[in-house]
């Protein structure tokens, strides 16, 4: 038998986002759920005719999801909080759990919390254990996903989340992700048997187990207990298995993985290539090697000489029926597929492979696997790519390079420091208490997108579409001053997203068309691709900024995204240092912070909500990528004036661990994601005093749910025992581009309303204690 091709999860929201647009029909009511299915049916079906036809000798299901993979877990293992479980429609506590629920005299409930998975940019749900947690399999979705694929003839294998990762990723009500959980893997582990068994009794060949959790840090408890789990299920009743790893090194954790006991381990040898030879060392003979050599994660075209040397070493140790040759992790971080781009640069389109192409890299390599030297026209065409884009000077602009090696020191320091320009700017703006504003983006409307659509084919000339973008402004900007906030915006209704907005802008950067990849459930992002030196041709943002600016008496903040941001979503060079690419795009938005504030721009806020994304895996390799990331932001921000506030947002993680970090961007304000964790971020600032600024998101707006103004007023009392009302802003926790206006006014009125009552209080309080305090000072004199 030959190396084997196999692929761990392809793009699960269709070509053309079929997904997306069935989803969003549900919800709104506008189809039923068999529609929703028929489509998941269809894309499915797709996937699995495209990676068949690709030659694949695995091909994987159970890796669609409606909207997560985590949340399909839970229910798989009958992990359903009670408060989700009333509803008719048999997907409600589903989508519940996903979305949160609200109806008129129904049951009102918040989402569960939403996270990063790993160190990419697609979001979990996180998991609520209760502590006497109870399990029950409910294989339903995967086993009908088997009998799909087989009506098409095609023999499928089931991707499971394993017990480790799920524990790891879920948390004990009102904890954090991976605490307090691992007690409960005693209970997890005989439904995984029971699952496993049900399987093999169903005839499936093969199941992928996936463990990445196996790369993360892990202390020796974890280490001990996961290894028992693993070794228990490998030992059970079941189908083959094949151990599935990325993202990283499993480091302490590789002996525990390989010494499982299963079938076949897979290893990411794009990220961590080094842990080859140690694995090689340890592997029991009955265990195949699943290489990981295919990014799973950019979209460069394979090396597939390079790929081709360290599988043909395996095969030549192993023999080639114990070797797999694979992506690096699932496909679902990648665009679908590269013949939907006609329109890209020609020259950059041989450069890259997406995730079809990918299926027939890893085909190609494994076909080669025991051929010494392979002449096969894949690997041709990738020798023919590669010398090309080695030997380009487009990627090259020695005008970047040299300004790039001027930057010192005293460029990533802000002339004062933050006392004395919070005292300017008391001065200069004049706020109240508890400032409230806005995070940036408001709805983008059916008609904003329509518009855009339409201007984008030519049905709307540029005048046509910058009138409409004015108009829209224009009545962002009324709405806010009616609604009361106190600092404003001005909607960012030019921009389909906050990073192809910059990456249209500045050289260095190509766009896709269909390059879709998904984010959370029914949203997804299409990353540029970041390819060459970058730089500013032009001020990007200053026309909106100044326009909005204009209609309103009241500070507006300009509104940029940050190098790191920028950085961390693209799909970025493979060719030099991402801290090298990073600082290019600081000194480009450094310009861009000197020309808002010459058009009079008082505020500019510059969002690095990926910074902590961008954190690896690995507690021993964060300071180094801290630095760095740090020292772009301040690159980008330290030129403005101290009379300037610099403002800037972070969302979706847990930033306890790296306050010390945002701290040293030396931002004036702050505003940051807290209430889907119900403000357990707080306690850090309360530990580590936060010496700036700061607006904890008072309200979630990953959900249509409309918080009361008790509820907001609730979260601010919270917030005021750990940060002094002089350095508390009020704000939703993001921007709220995907949600519809009705709700973000009145989303907006309570949140300003509940800010005015505390401010209120505050200032009674303040008159009473003051009171107080006079007469004694008399005495004392
Ligand atoms: N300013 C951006 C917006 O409001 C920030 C988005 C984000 O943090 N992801 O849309
Ligand atoms: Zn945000």
């Amino acid at each position: 038998m030959g190396t084997r091709a196999v692929c761990l999860g392809f793009p699960r929201i269709g070509r053309n986002r079929e997904l997306k647009r069935a989803l969003e029909a549900h919800w709104a009511g506008r189809s039923p759920a068999g529609a929703l299915a028929q489509t998941a049916a269809a894309l499915r079906r797709d996937a699995w005719r495209t990676m068949h036809a690709a030659g694949l000798d695995r091909v994987p299901c159970n890796d669609f999801s409606f909207y997560d993979h985590v949340l399909d877990t839970a229910l798989l293992l009958g992990a359903v909080p009670t408060r989700y479980r009333a509803g008719t429609e048999p997907l409600a506590p589903y989508f519940a759990m996903a979305r949160g629920h609200q109806s008129d005299g129904g049951p009102d409930l918040p989402a569960l919390e939403m996270t990063k998975w790993f160190d990419t940019n697609y979001h979990y749900l996180v998991p609520e254990l209760d502590a006497g947690q109870t399990f029950r399999l409910d294989a339903t979705k995967i086993l009908a996903e088997i009998d799909e694929a087989q009506a098409l003839g095609i023999d499928a294998s089931p991707v499971v989340l394993g017990p480790v990762t799920f524990l790891r990723l879920a948390k004990a009500a009102g904890g954090h992700p991976g605490e307090g959980t691992l007690h409960l893997l005693p209970a997890l582990v005989p439904v995984y048997a029971e699952l496993l068994a049900l399987l093999a009794s169903r005839g499936v060949a093969w199941v992928q187990l996936d463990e990445p959790a196996l790369v993360l840090d892990l202390d020796a408890t974890w280490r001990r207990k996961a290894g028992q789990a693993l070794a228990r299920l490998a030992a059970g009743v079941r189908p083959r298995v094949v151990l599935a790893t990325y993202f990283g090194d499993l480091g302490e954790q590789l002996p525990i993985a390989l010494a499982a006991g299963f079938d076949a381990v897979h290893l990411d040898l794009v990220t961590a290539p080094e842990q080859l030879d140690a694995a090689l060392d340890v592997l029991p003979p009955a265990t195949a090697l699943s290489l990981g050599v295919v990014d799973g994660r950019n979209v460069w075209r394979t090396d597939l000489d390079r790929a081709h040397a360290v599988v043909h070493r395996v095969v030549r140790r192993l023999g080639a029926a114990r070797v797999e040759v694979a992506p690096s992790c699932s496909l679902l971080h990648v665009p679908m597929d590269l013949d939907l781009e006609p329109g890209l640069d020609a020259q950059l389109s041989t450069w890259l492979a997406f995730a079809v192409q990918k299926l027939d890299e890893v085909r190609a390599l494994a076909d080669a696997a025991t051929t010494p030297a392979p002449v096969s026209a894949a690997f041709e065409a990738a020798r023919a790519a590669l010398a090309a884009r080695r030997a380009s000077d487009r990627t090259h602009d020695p005008a970047v390079r040299r300004r790039l090696a001027s930057v010192d020191e005293t460029m990533l320091a802000r002339a004062e420091p933050f006392l004395a320009r919070a005292k300017r700017h008391e001065t200069r703006f004049r706020l109240p208490l508890l400032p409230t504003t806005t995070i940036g983006s408001f709805p983008q409307t059916s008609a904003v997108r329509a518009a855009r659509a339409d201007w984008r084919a030519g049905r709307l000339d540029d005048d046509g579409y910058r009138e409409h973008l004015r108009t829209e402004t224009r009545r962002c900007v009324e709405r806010q001053e009616s609604l009361g906030l106190d600092v404003l915006v001005h909607g960012e209704f030019e921009r389909p997203d906050m990073v192809e907005y910059f990456g249209e802008r500045l050289a260095g950067f190509a766009h896709t068309r269909h390059g879709w990849v998904q984010s959370y459930g029914s949203r997804c992002v299409k990353p540029p691709i970041l390819w060459g030196d970058v730089s500013r041709p032009a001020p990007m943002t200053v026309e909106w900024s100044t326009y909005a600016q204009r209609l309103t008496a009241l500070p507006l903040k300009g509104m940029l995204t940050g190098p790191v941001t920028i950085l961390q979503w693209s799909f970025v060079r493979d060719d030099q240092a991402r801290s090298t690419t990073c600082r290019q795009i600081a000194l480009a938005l450094r310009d861009e912070v000197a020309d808002l504030e010459a058009a009079g721009l008082a505020m500019i806020q510059i969002d690095e909500p990926a910074l902590r994304e961008g954190l690896p895996l690995r507690r021993a390799d964060w300071p180094a990528y801290l630095r760095w990331a740090v020292d772009a932001f301040r690159l980008a921000t330290a030129g403005a004036h101290p009379d300037t506030q610099i403002h800037t947002h972070m969302c979706y993680a847990e930033f306890g661990d790296v306050l010390e970090a945002i701290a040293a961007m030396d931002a004036d304000v702050i505003s940051i994601e807290t209430s889907r964790s119900a403000m357990a971020l707080l306690d850090d600032f309360a530990r580590f005093r936060y010496p700036n600024a700061v607006g904890p998101g008072v309200y979630d707006i990953h959900s249509p749910r409309v918080p009361t103004t008790h509820d907001v007023e609730v979260l601010l009392d919270r917030a005021l025992r750990v940060v002094p009302s002089e350095r508390l802003w009020v704000n939703p926790d993001c921007g709220l581009k995907t949600r519809a206006w009705p709700e973000v006014e009145a989303a907006l009125a309570r949140m300003v309303e509940a800010a005015r009552r505390v401010r209120s209080r505050i200032v009674t309080e303040r008159v009473r204690a003051g009171l107080k305090r006079a007469p004694a000072r008399r005495d004392r004199a």
